[in-house]
């Protein structure tokens, strides 16, 4: 199957023209003006954009986390997500505490395998780091295409691991071509804010917000900093969200240091007033909580000065019923929000048609650097001859309204009810096949392939 799209604005990280794509079964073969060439289809694209697929490296799919698990199973999460642009995503595999790396692999495998309608990869989260685990590294690197290693500096007793154990993760995963990601929060100041709080009888959502203050994120952004620039490895902090994290970040490199740096869509857009809503706080619940309007003014500036690389979702629905948990007591609210379909129009609207970053720029966050950063460049995150034919098609002044009653993740509440957005996805590819056209998804469960990653240098 060939297909020939005429006429679009080509737009990547660094490129901007009008010219013609030539696919050739699941690769672009050629690109240039008037292309000779005869397609079984033509997708005639004047006056769209037409940029690489989306890529979200941060989704829980199909998670089991608080007696419950996220309500996008692989399936519905990733058709989501084609539906909004995004082509390939990364999920979290989960180590138990006590239980190895392989079981976990074996456990999401169970789930993801062959249900996925879009593509998509693992970052391996490493819960208890000891010899067995050490042992396990090098075999996700070399033999399951895992090559980042996510840790939590939060969630003591179920998720987090301690300085010691960070520092041998970070000099097992540098020794094997890996990244160390994470969630920088200081879990023990949280844990206590979060007691003091439910003694005190202050149960409603804005004390989740008021337990998880910047200083958290600020102090555990620089410490992860300070660990990976002594082990040498690469790092990389996941939904960063406020001033204060990043100035530790811009801190480092102060003695030479890279870290990379991901946003979310929701701490660009959304803010913390929202949980003075005490019926609805909850539809906010995830962590970091939302931050102030300077954070946002910060994060905005962050992806100019090219301090923050990535925006990504940390998509984690709940269904209302779910969130309902905690009616009563905030720490009782799974944590989480929904945003894999919504990420690219809201980054585009918002950010884009609202001039605060670049066509260009764009495309390099939500796209490019996501490829790049986690070993996937350039077969995908690229518009060029030999890449996946992952492609959007997008029209840039068509205006429409978000809400849970047309979208398509399995969710029944919006974070974004009734916003009205310009720029909408319509028509998306994957690997040389139609995906998304006109609101239609046209692959099946199964079609999504896992992305083996190469092992990465911390540079871009
Ligand atoms: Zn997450």
């Amino acid at each position: 199957m060939s297909i020939l799209i005429k006429n679009g604005r080509i737009v990547t990280a660094t490129d901007d023209y009008v010219a013609d794509i030539f696919i050739d079964g699941e690769t672009i073969s050629a690109i240039g003006k008037n292309l000779p060439m005869q397609a079984d289809r033509t997708i005639y694209a004047t006056g769209k954009l037409v940029f690489p697929g989306g890529i979200d490296p941060h989704v829980h799919l199909d998670m089991p986390f608080m007696g419950t698990f996220s309500s996008d199973t692989h399936e519905t999460g990733t058709r989501a997500a084609l539906h909004g642009g995004t082509t390939t995503v990364i999920d979290f595999v989960l180590q138990k505490q006590g239980h190895s790396l392989k079981e976990a692999l074996a456990d999401w495998n169970s789930r993801a395998r062959g249900t996925t309608v879009g593509d998509y990869s693992f970052h391996m989260a490493v819960t208890d780091f000891n010899e067995n685990t050490k042992a396990e590294i090098r075999e996700m690197v070399e033999e399951e295409g895992i090559t980042s290693f996510k840790t939590f500096m939060a969630y003591k007793g179920a998720l987090m691991i301690d300085d010691s154990q960070m520092i041998g993760l970070m000099q097992e995963v540098k020794k094997q071509g890996g990244m160390v990601t994470v969630h920088a929060t200081n879990g023990d100041v949280i844990d206590y804010l979060v007691a003091k709080h439910r003694s005190e009888g202050k149960l409603s959502p804005l004390y989740h917000y008021l337990s998880q203050p910047e200083v958290t994120e600020a102090e555990a952004s620089g410490r992860f900093a300070d660990m990976a620039d002594y082990t040498g490895c690469p790092g990389y902090i996941v939904h960063l969200t406020c001033e204060g994290a990043l100035n530790a970040v811009r801190n480092a490199t102060r003695r030479n240091q890279k870290v990379f740096v991901e946003t979310c869509i929701q701490y660009l857009i959304l803010d913390a007033s929202l949980y003075e809503n005490e019926a609805e706080g909850a539809k906010w619940v995830m962590s970091p909580p939302l931050r102030e309007k300077k954070d946002q003014q910060t994060l905005w500036a962050g992806i100019n000065q090219g301090l923050v690389q990535v925006v990504a979702t940390d998509h984690c629905p709940f269904m209302w019923e779910q969130k309902l948990m905690g009616k009563d007591d905030f720490s009782k609210i799974p944590n989480g929000h929904p945003a894999i379909e919504n990420r690219m129009e809201l980054l585009y609207s918002e950010g884009v048609h609202k001039g605060r970053i670049t066509l260009n720029k764009y495309v390099e966050v939500a796209c490019t650097n996501p490829a790049k950063i986690f070993g996937m460049f350039p077969r995908k995150g690229a518009i060029a001859v030999g890449s996946d034919a992952d492609i959007v098609i997008f029209d840039p002044e068509e205006r429409h309204m978000l809400s849970a009653g047309t979208h398509h993740m399995n969710v029944d509440y919006s974070g974004y009810e009734g916003m009205e957005l310009t720029g909408k996805v319509k028509t998306v590819l994957l690997r040389g096949t139609v995906a998304i056209d006109d609101n239609t998804c046209l692959v099946d469960k199964g079609y999504g392939q896992f992305i083996k990653r190469n092992k990465v240098s911390g540079k871009i």
